[in-house]
């Protein structure tokens, strides 16, 4: 028996609350990394931020990390 194992996707959560990603990025995860926090470890060295929005963590590329003007 194998078993795949499918690490955790951070996708982009969009630069605002009603926006979604114009890119529709997800972090793209190195070969060991399965957990959310491993996964946002590899998003940070690819520019990748979170920020905390009403209570709840969200994923932003670098893309949307910086809001429109
Ligand atoms: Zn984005």
């Amino acid at each position: 028996m194998t078993a795949t194992r499918i690490g955790v996707e951070i996708s982009c959560d969009g630069p605002d609350e009603h926006t979604d990603c114009p890119n529709s990025a997800a972090v793209r995860a190195a070969y060991d990394s399965v957990t959310a926090r491993q996964v946002r470890a590899n998003g940070r060295e690819q520019g990748w931020t979170v920020r905390r929005r009403d209570g709840r963590l969200r994923d932003l590329c670098p893309t949307c990390r910086r809001p429109a003007a």
